[in-house]
């Protein structure tokens, strides 16, 4: 029999449009003689909508599309093991049969920062990628450079804020120590709402932006010159965790970082090298700081981690859990380059995902 699977994409998150390419993409590489797949659209006001092929979206679509309506979905937990999915329509409320599996194939709040890992769980299902406590840990910057700090891996300077006892630019740069700052929410992700500031006028700026994400938000030092490097990490279904090979991001200049527009909008706005051209020495050192920065922040199944480097010295950005996936992104492309493809990447990821709900039983 076919494994179910139920991929959940879009969501109430700045990177809805993200998840809807992201979606696309694990749905063309699962394996259709392998996988009897349903894709549940997350309206961005909440709703879950199926959104089967013959409902607006499909395969060789560049991004899933999320019908406006269509029969909406109810997830409950239904005790001893059983998750209830009840559907309704016009004709009324029905029970569909059971999935295997859930791909929550979300990024950024109430996706990858461990709400829909919390439902699942909850309902006794399993799911691919880190549960609850490594989604959070993840997601929020603020907790993560922490963890990593406390663990002895390089971080770069940064102070927290709340607009409850906000900061003055001249006490940033003093904490952060270069009057070069990025600003960025604590939770968010495709670098929404991340931007650069050198005067106390853009410092307002920049912070008010963050705060129209997050209530959160972080004050980072600039790393200057930069270059940034990228390694995906993946856990197999015996626990086995391993590091691919490196990809480095070169930004178009017109874009002065990684920012959305470069990321997602121009066709042009960021050249990927893979393998990135680092010396082997610095390349090691930084696979090890990223299965190192994975067991830190409690990650499972996979996830992407976000380096700079300013000449020999590496810093870990970020953790990404639930990282793009769509046709340009690199934690598919990294496995590919290190001889996984991205339909076998889908096994392991299954794999793991349905060796963990076993083990939890
Ligand atoms: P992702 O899409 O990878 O989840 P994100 O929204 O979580 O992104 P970051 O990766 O922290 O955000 O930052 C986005 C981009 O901003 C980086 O890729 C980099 O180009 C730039 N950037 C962020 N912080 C710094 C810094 N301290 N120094 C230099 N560049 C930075
Ligand atoms: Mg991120
Ligand atoms: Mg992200
Ligand atoms: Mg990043």
């Amino acid at each position: 029999r076919k494994t179910r699977v139920a991929i959940l994409f879009g969501g109430r998150s700045a990177e809805h449009d993200v998840s809807r390419a992201s979606a696309a993409n694990v749905l063309r590489s699962l394996d259709p003689s392998r996988y009897d797949v349903t894709l549940i659209g997350i309206a961005r006001d909440g709703r879950w909508i199926v959104a089967d092929a013959g409902n607006g979206a499909g395969i060789g679509a560049v991004a899933l599309a999320i019908p406006d309506d269509g029969p909406q979905l109810t997830l409950l937990p239904g005790g001893h093991g059983r998750t209830l999915v009840l559907e309704r329509n016009t004709a009324g409320i029905r029970e569909l049969p059971a999935f295997d599996l859930f791909f929550p194939v979300l990024h950024g709040p109430n996706g990858e920062d461990g709400t829909v890992q919390g439902a699942l769980e909850l309902c006794d299902v399993a799911y691919v990628g880190s549960r609850v406590m490594g989604s959070a840990a993840s997601m929020d910057k603020d907790i993560a450079k922490r963890l990593m700090r406390d663990a002895g891996l390089p971080v770069v300077p940064y102070v927290a804020m709340s607009a409850m006892s906000p900061l003055t630019y001249d006490d940033a740069v003093g904490a952060v120590g270069s009057p070069e700052v990025f600003v960025k929410p604590a939770n968010m992700g495709s670098s929404v709402g991340v931007s650069k500031a050198r005067t106390a006028q853009e410092f307002e700026a920049c912070c008010g932006l963050a705060f129209r994400f997050d209530r959160k938000i972080l004050i980072e030092r600039c790393v200057a010159p930069v270059r940034e490097i990228e390694c995906s990490v993946l856990e197999d279904a015996n626990g086995n965790i391993r590091a691919s090979q490196l990809g480095e991001i070169v930004p178009a200049d017109k874009h002065g970082f990684y920012s959305y527009d470069a990321k997602y909008l121009d066709d042009d706005g960021a050249a990927l090298q893979v393998p990135a051209d680092v010396p082997p020495p610095v390349a090691d050192r930084i696979r090890e700081f990223a299965i190192k920065t994975f067991r830190v922040l409690g990650c499972e199944g996979m996830a992407r981690v976000d380096f700079f480097l300013n000449g020999q010295q590496v810093f870990v950005n970020e953790a990404n859990t639930l990282p793009g996936f769509t046709n340009i992104s690199m934690y598919p492309r990294l496995w590919e380059a290190s001889g996984l493809s991205q339909s076998d990447l889908m096994d392991v990821l299954i794999g793991h995902a349905l060796e963990r709900h076993k083990g939890s039983r």
